[in-house]
């Protein structure tokens, strides 16, 4: 289980004020249909987050030669689909050709098959992986520096974890690698609020970096590499400056239901700086990523929340049902009304 949460750079159109009435350019966001035994939540919930993103949809208008696998084909369902979402005349449509494309592409590892539920942040990511191997020939590299790989060049973030010493100084080896969606366990996210409320009273939203990058290194402490005694943490370094940041929660509590202690912790904004140890490239030190999409699970059911740029409200997403919402910052953190 796991929810997406999806930042982008600030667009120009991002301050732009409410103009109530404006529902021409919410014309253009349409359900998707999930017949009784389909369930297709997942992958409905993780292409209106694609569809709403505007450095992905406009990237991917643009591209056309790819390696196609005709009927399995990722790319060419996802783009089918796009351009219905433009061109139809109908409040929803089906994702079937996506469904499957998704499910013979994936029929050997015997997930996303048709019928059966499956993770909608892993769909999403595996969405990602396969619009990079449809686009680049040389799939063999680490790390792809391909200009027209929409998945690398602006949602990937390269990275490297490197264990130093405080004490001696030793370091470990700088291990790179590259990540699509950024991981962190919810259980480790509360313990870190609750240790913040034990200092101030309450969390202010510009800590929220800070408080994934905690989360995320917390547990991971080593034996010193030249054995000193002392037990040291990993680093992240962030090297690149990726459009987009998707952040993965992972619900590993057993017991106890965190929902409520997490939603409090989350923040409208992301600054890079504060999710990683170290940012070397100088625009992502400046970068304050905005909220714009968020994929919920919820009884057995995914749902998204996606930000519409053209007419700068938030849109609600299940299955067929599409809705505005009004989303609040209250108290530093977020509240979604529905309308
Ligand atoms: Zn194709
Ligand atoms: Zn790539
Ligand atoms: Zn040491």
């Amino acid at each position: 289980m796991a929810w997406v949460k999806l930042f982008r750079k600030p667009g120009t159109r991002l301050g732009k004020s409410y103009q109530p009435g404006s529902m021409l350019s919410l014309a253009l966001t349409k359900g998707l249909l999930n017949e009784p035994g389909q369930n297709s939540c997942f992958l409905n919930s993780a292409v209106q987050v694609l569809w709403q993103l505007d450095i992905f949809r406009r990237s991917l208008r643009q591209l056309s030669a790819h390696f196609c696998l005709g009927d399995a084909c990722i790319f060419c369902a996802l783009k089918s689909i796009f351009s219905q979402f433009q061109q139809s005349r109908e409040r929803a449509l089906p994702s079937d050709t996506l469904r499957h494309a998704l499910a013979e592409t994936f029929k050997d590892e015997q997930r996303f098959q048709l019928g059966l539920m499956d993770d909608a942040a892993e769909c999403f990511e595996n969405i990602l992986e396969r619009i990079h191997l449809h686009l680049v020939s040389d799939s063999a590299a680490e790390i792809c520096t391909s200009k027209s790989c929409i998945t690398h060049q602006k949602f990937a973030m390269t990275l490297y974890e490197q264990f130093v010493c405080r004490s001696c100084g030793a370091s470990s080896d700088p291990l790179p690698f590259t990540e699509l969606v950024h991981y962190v366990s919810t259980t480790a996210l509360c313990q870190q609020v609750e240790r913040v409320l034990e200092r101030t009273d309450r969390l202010r939203s510009d800590m929220f970096g800070e408080l994934l990058q905690a989360a995320n290194t917390i547990g991971d402490l080593r034996n010193c590499p030249s054995n000193c005694g002392q037990s040291i943490k990993i680093r992240r370094v962030l090297m690149n400056c990726p459009e987009i940041v998707t952040i993965g929660f992972v619900w590993d509590a057993e017991q106890s239901d965190l929902t409520e202690d997490v939603i409090r912790s989350l923040g409208p904004h992301l600054n890079l700086s504060g999710l990683f140890y170290r940012v070397t490239d100088e625009n992502a030190k400046k970068r304050d990523l905005h909220l714009v999409g968020m994929i919920c699970y919820s009884s057995r059911h995914y749902l998204a929340f996606a930000y519409h740029s053209k007419s700068s409200k938030w849109v609600f997403f299940d299955d067929a049902t599409v809705k505005e919402v009004i989303i609040e910052i209250k108290h530093e953190s977020l509240h979604f009304f529905s309308l």
